[in-house]
């Protein structure tokens, strides 16, 4: 045996030693509800209680106790698989009855419910283009979207982030002719709302399609949180031929699964060709349940998106005094993600460590998640937060 000539099977525990080098190894903390705290974003967190600033559960319905009796009770109905595929056996009459449910709330004429956002939007890109057709992608899209676009084989051209000129003139010199715009409606890691009108009416003049993921908008922005495209004015009676919008239903809607809303024709399409749809075991009924009674809370839920405007700004305003001597900066935004940016992999950690300490949890969110040398803390704010909570995270950041 040649010391020199080791097997790469070898090399794993080398390669983790470099992530940890690089303050890039990623760790989960088993998380379990606080006792003490039964409501709210308070954690045991390896054991210890923490105030969690982490969460995607913005309008804190993840426990809300009618999502909670909807699921026993389709667990009860349907038992807890569903057994199967869609197209074979799976798709379950809750099932169905969501889909026309999440159509109405959305104000398209169709919708397709996924197990998860991930697997949608890896499924849904390669059925809408392949190869020799052509992709725009915000340089900020979300990692499903990316590699939604990389199954897909079609060529792909990343503008800079919300760079409405660049894009058009990337379409204008494109001569595919099937153009897909993708595009996160709110940046999962910085925040800010794309433009959509602006958008939409690129994709009319270039004759593309428009595909827009809203993970962080959908039940927080829009009347009756109805998501980034019923604010833009583009639903309903004003719903286009060339949108198709999706978003997940693990973030404000508080359960777990996915779907894309859109025109007929083209979700039928889906439906035929989205092989991570066709190849998967559908979402169990119980879920399904659960998202119905979700969206009749969500719909009225005004109380919890005014609570949740208020204390975004109540934590922008705070921050935005205090923290420059440091060089770090809040990012514009206007939604639950708050972008605080700190720079180096390490002082982003330091930062975490540091507010863990004082029983506040914030993820550092670092590269290839976000460009080198952006580092951030992601504070994520939920209606479930109260004053006293966002005071204790500022007080904690001084
Ligand atoms: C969370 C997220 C997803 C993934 O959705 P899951 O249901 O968690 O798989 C997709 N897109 C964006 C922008 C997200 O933030």
């Amino acid at each position: 045996m040649e010391m020199t000539n080791t097997s790469w099977i070898d090399e794993f525990p080398a390669r983790i030693a470099e992530l940890d080098a690089a303050h890039l190894r990623r760790r989960r903390r088993a998380v379990a509800p606080d006792t003490a705290h039964p409501t709210g974003p308070h954690l045991l967190v390896d054991g210890a209680p923490m105030l969690a600033f982490c969460s995607n559960d913005y309008l804190g319905l993840a426990n809300h106790p009618q999502l909670v009796e909807a699921a026993c009770t389709g667990a009860r109905a349907f038992g807890v698989g569903s057994g199967g595929s869609p197209l074979v056996s799976g798709h379950s009459t809750a099932n169905r009855d969501l889909e026309g449910e999440l159509a109405h709330f959305v104000q398209l004429p169709r919708a397709l419910y996924f197990y998860a956002g991930y697997a949608t939007n890896i499924g849904i890109v390669p059925a809408l283009v392949g190869a020799g057709d052509a992709l725009f992608s915000d340089a900020l899209n979300h990692a499903c979207l990316i590699d939604g676009a990389r199954l897909s084989r079609a060529t792909v051209h990343r503008y800079p982030h919300a760079d409405m000129a660049a894009l058009g003139a990337l379409l204008a010199a494109s001569t595919a002719r099937r153009k897909l715009v993708m595009t996160d409606a709110v940046f999962s890691m910085d925040g800010d709302v794309a433009d959509i009108r602006a958008l939409h009416a690129l994709c009319e003049q270039h004759d593309a399609l428009l595909l827009i993921d809203d993970a962080h908008g959908f039940g927080v922005l829009g009347p009756q949180g109805r998501g980034t495209l019923a604010e833009a004015g583009l639903t309903g009676p004003h719903a286009s031929q060339r949108v198709l919008y999706m978003t997940t239903l693990g973030k404000a809607a508080g359960a777990a699964g996915a779907f894309v809303a859109g025109p007929e024709p083209l979700i039928e399409w889906l439906l035929q060709k989205t092989r991570s749809y066709i190849f998967a075991t559908a979402a169990p009924a119980m879920l399904a349940r659960a998202l119905s009674a979700s969206l009749r809370i969500m719909e009225a839920a005004e109380d919890r998106r005014t609570h949740l405007g208020r204390l975004i700004a109540q934590l922008r305003n705070g921050i935005a005094p205090s923290l420059a001597p440091n060089g770090w900066r809040l990012l514009p935004s206007r939604t639950a993600v708050q972008a605080l940016i700190i720079g180096s992999n390490e002082a982003a950690l330091d930062a975490m460590e540091r507010l863990r300490a004082e029983g506040i949890w914030v993820p550092a969110i670092r590269p290839p998640t976000v460009p080198a040398g952006t580092a951030r803390l992601r504070i994520a704010l939920s209606a479930a937060h109260t004053q006293e909570d966002v005071d204790r995270l500022l007080h904690a950041l001084q």
